[in-house]
């Protein structure tokens, strides 16, 4: 008697999906688009500096603008 078990195919379907969420691709460069960390300093009003720290997606078309 042969038992099929099915939890295993959903497992994979599962880890399937989440991958390919988390795995973005540009429609411009067809490169994975992955976070990076940018610090950016901005000097207020009062002359003083100021950090500001925001993501970014990189890719091939933003890897010049982000890394110089
Ligand atoms: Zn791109």
């Amino acid at each position: 008697m042969a038992k099929k078990d099915s939890s295993f195919q959903a497992k994979v379907a599962k880890t399937a999906a989440g991958a390919d969420a988390f795995a973005k691709k540009c429609p411009k460069c067809g490169d994975p688009i992955h976070p990076v960390q940018l610090v950016v300093s901005e000097r207020t009003a009062k002359g003083s500096w100021k950090y500001n720290e925001r993501y970014v997606g990189a890719c091939k078309c933003t890897s010049k603008e982000i890394y110089g």
